[in-house]
């Protein structure tokens, strides 16, 4: 018989989870409060503000699950370089052609990323349910898992939470987490661009926060703007003519003139649950970790747990297996929070204007321009490898 599995949370995530498990012959419910209608979504011309910059881990992850064919029939941009710089110092470039590779990953809509999972649904026998209450409680024994609302019970043999960064799953559950609430925010700005497709995504480290410059599809591209709260809560009363003024302020090097279209302000939060398991119950992608946006990491750290589930699950007879589901926990824990770590070093080491710290920052990416295997290294992590 099938083994049973619930997935609370359909976003990018959740629903690689439902696909990938559902391919390894599991019996897959996603229970979703805000259900999508994926021919929609991806025949929608709207561009949605929300992009992730996609690696090449990810890629091959979203093309096993027959997501990646749909995507590049529709706006996505593959990046060939990365560049970080410190302000008006030395600056760190990554090049596809570095590690001979055709490119180092793409940008992509995050509705259609979610989109296209959702479109392989129907034909892996993936059911969707819509709930719009919270659950109430949870309930496990040696064989099985019980999820309850207030108006109906979902028994499974594997529960996974895949439900967002504040996920009502792991509040049930019980499982606290670790982190912090960072002083800044970042503004995201979706902008038309009077210039050719552009291949590099960059960042600008600046004592007032880190700026970003993510190229999708022409003639758009979106840009991150850290800031402190307040300012950014300003500037969001600001007419987009007024904004674009104050970008060409703070941008230094955007390809050509543009228009603002859309902005959105997202806070800022690193949170690390405190375990990713507990007997039948697993938390993936945010529900688990929540990472600063710095280096655009989030989704792709989702997407490896969704690797290293069904690693884990292949082949078992009981998918609920907690041994299994520890064995999980231990494979992601230690990366994601490497991962982590390494975006708040960056991020703590680079947002000031301490005169011996910049003189460091500047020594450590003209090295690292320079020391080719260290660069690779670098490199080929970006890349998921
Ligand atoms: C500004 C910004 C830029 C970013 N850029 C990148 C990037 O370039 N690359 C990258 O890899 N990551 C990036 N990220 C991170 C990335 O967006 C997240 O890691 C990713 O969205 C997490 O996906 P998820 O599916 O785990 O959670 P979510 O996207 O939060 O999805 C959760 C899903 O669960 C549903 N849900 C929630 N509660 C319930 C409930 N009680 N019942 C039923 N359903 C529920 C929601 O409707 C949603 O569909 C960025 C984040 C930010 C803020």
């Amino acid at each position: 018989m099938k083994n049973k599995v619930v997935i609370v949370g359909g976003g990018m995530v959740g629903a690689a989870a439902a696909v990938q498990l559902a391919k390894q012959g599991a019996q897959v419910t996603v229970l979703e409060h805000s259900p999508i209608d994926a021919q929609a979504v991806l025949d929608d011309p709207q561009i949605d503000i929300r992009v992730s910059a996609i690696n090449r881990f990810s890629e091959s992850l979203l093309e096993k699950l027959g997501a990646m064919r749909l995507l590049k029939a529709t706006r996505v941009a593959p990046y060939y370089q990365l560049e970080a710089y410190e302000q008006l110092g030395n600056s760190l470039l990554f090049d596809a052609a570095d590690v001979s590779q055709t490119h180092l990953g793409h940008l992509i809509e995050n509705k259609l990323i979610q989109a296209s999972l959702w479109a392989q649904f129907a034909e892996n026998g993936v059911a969707v349910e819509t709930v719009d209450t919270l659950p109430t409680a949870i309930e496990q024994n040696l064989d099985s898992i019980t999820l309850h609302y207030a108006d109906k019970s979902y028994q499974a043999d594997l529960l996974i939470a895949a439900d967002g960064g504040r996920s009502p799953l792991r509040a049930l559950a019980n499982i606290g987490v670790t982190g912090w609430q960072y002083q800044q925010s970042c503004m995201g700005v979706l902008i038309k661009l009077d210039a050719p497709q552009q291949y590099k995504t960059w960042q600008q480290f600046k004592p007032s926060g880190p700026i970003a410059f993510l190229p999708m599809r022409a003639p758009y591209a979106n840009l991150i703007w850290y800031q402190d709260a307040q300012t950014l809560a300003a500037m969001s009363d600001l007419s987009n003519k007024q904004l674009k003024e104050r970008i060409v302020e703070h941008f230094f090097e955007l390809p050509g003139d543009f228009s603002v279209e859309q902005k959105a302000i997202f806070p800022l939060a690193r949170q690390h649950a405190n375990q990713y398991s507990q007997g039948r119950l697993v938390l993936v992608g945010d529900a688990a970790h929540t990472i600063n946006p710095l280096a655009g990491q989030g989704v792709n750290l989702g997407f490896k747990d969704v690797a290293a589930l069904a690693e884990c699950l292949e082949e078992l007879e009981d998918l609920g297996d907690s041994k299994a589901l520890k064995q999980y926990e231990r494979k992601r824990r230690a990366d994601n929070l490497a991962m982590m770590s390494m975006m708040d070093a960056c991020y703590f080491g680079f947002s000031n204007d301490i005169t011996p710290l910049k003189l460091l920052r500047n020594g450590i990416l003209k090295i690292a321009d320079q020391a080719g295997p260290l660069k690779r290294k670098v490199l080929e992590h970006a890349m998921g490898w």
